[in-house]
């Protein structure tokens, strides 16, 4: 198939989100662009459309999706048992990158859901993304729009890497302002769970919600993978096609080990690229986590461009949006971590 590529300066604007609006309609499937990352949309109501999501993106089958809505009011279309606490977070949190696992509500169909009786929901703080579920009037699911496995894309360019001819169309948009998946947590269990980390952050989190809990999975690989309660998070994920290592260090460490490394490549901070003398690649700089965040998933594409055998990532700290890098990044490793 043809990727139709739907250009959004000014003057094509309006003819673009119509466009996509009828695609989505006609039960097609079009990468859209959010503050997170690039999100792959389909209708929620539509079997036929989630489907072809999943084959494109080559996804596991028991992996749910996250659906999108343009304003709370719509939450009523597809949750149910709405806790008086998610209305609160809804408040606070959207549009952002705030995801809450809710009870789901029927008409949204079951793949979506995986087959779990919970769906995933968020209102995405991008208005060519609310555009577009607005001129639909279809609460959109939407994973992100890279092939499964692969790092997650934060540019247009990343989606057509790697799903041209795979989907129906692409919004040439901005690069994303966050660059990693939303903050997911469920209301479902007895007592609030924080599933996946991102940019909505624990202490955020904590000031509505002060019993949550954190999900084993945040930090560490799953033992028993049929029983994760966030299927996404027991795969080896977001990764480079090079063997990559995460390296918890201090600087001077981390300098010393990849100079002594052959035929490998760093992605590393902007205060020690100067030092590193094997192919290297920055993510920013240590301190500033919000810049890690925007850059890590292009810094992973790139890397695979140095024509190295190895990677070796120095991780980020563990505190604020850096705890969603770090979440990130185990996974990219396939959980290799090595603390020097
Ligand atoms: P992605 O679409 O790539 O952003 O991934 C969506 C994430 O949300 C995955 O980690 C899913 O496992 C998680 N997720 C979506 N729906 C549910 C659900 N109903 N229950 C638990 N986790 C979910
Ligand atoms: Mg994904």
């Amino acid at each position: 198939m043809i990727t139709k590529r739907l250009d959004i300066s000014p003057e094509n604007y309006g003819d673009s989100i119509r466009e996509a609006a009828r695609i989505l309609k006609n039960e097609g499937i079009v990468a859209i662009p959010t503050e997170t990352v690039y999100g792959l949309a389909a209708s929620a109501l539509s079997e036929k459309a989630i489907k072809s999501v999943f084959t494109a993106k080559g996804r596991p089958q028991d992996n749910p999706l996250i659906v999108h809505i343009s304003d709370i009011d719509m939450l009523y279309d597809v949750a149910e048992d709405i806790p008086e606490k998610a209305i609160e977070c809804a408040k606070r949190f959207w549009p952002g990158p705030f995801t809450m696992v809710l009870k789901r509500k029927e008409g949204i169909d079951k793949s979506v859901s995986a087959g779990l009786d919970t769906v995933a929901v968020r209102m995405p703080d991008n208005t060519v993304a609310r555009d577009i579920i607005i001129e639909s009037g279809l609460p959109l699911a939407a994973p992100s729009a890279n092939s499964s496995g692969s790092p997650s894309p934060t540019a247009a360019s990343h989606v057509l890497y790697d799903l041209d001819q795979k989907i129906d169309a692409v919004i040439m948009g901005e690069n994303c302002k966050v660059g990693v998946e939303s903050t997911v947590i469920t209301l479902v269990t007895e007592k609030p769970r924080l599933l996946r980390p991102g940019a909505v952050t624990v202490d955020q989190l904590k000031e509505i919600l002060p019993d949550i809990e954190i999900d084993r999975a945040v930090l560490t690989e799953p033992e028993d993978k049929e029983k994760v309660s966030s299927p996404g998070m027991k795969y080896k994920h977001y990764a480079p096609k090079t063997n990559t290592y995460l390296i918890v260090s201090e600087r001077e460490k981390f300098v010393n080990f990849v100079n002594f490394k052959k035929n490998s490549g760093a992605v590393c901070f902007d205060e020690e690229i100067g030092d590193i003398e094997i192919p290297a690649i920055s993510y920013g700089n240590s301190s500033d986590e919000k810049t890690l965040a925007k850059n890590v998933f292009s810094a992973l594409r790139k890397a695979d461009e140095l024509g190295v055998n190895t990677l070796y990532i120095h991780a980020p700290s563990k505190t604020g949006v850096g705890l969603a890098v770090y979440n990130r990044l185990i996974r990219a490793a396939a959980f290799k971590v090595m603390e020097l």
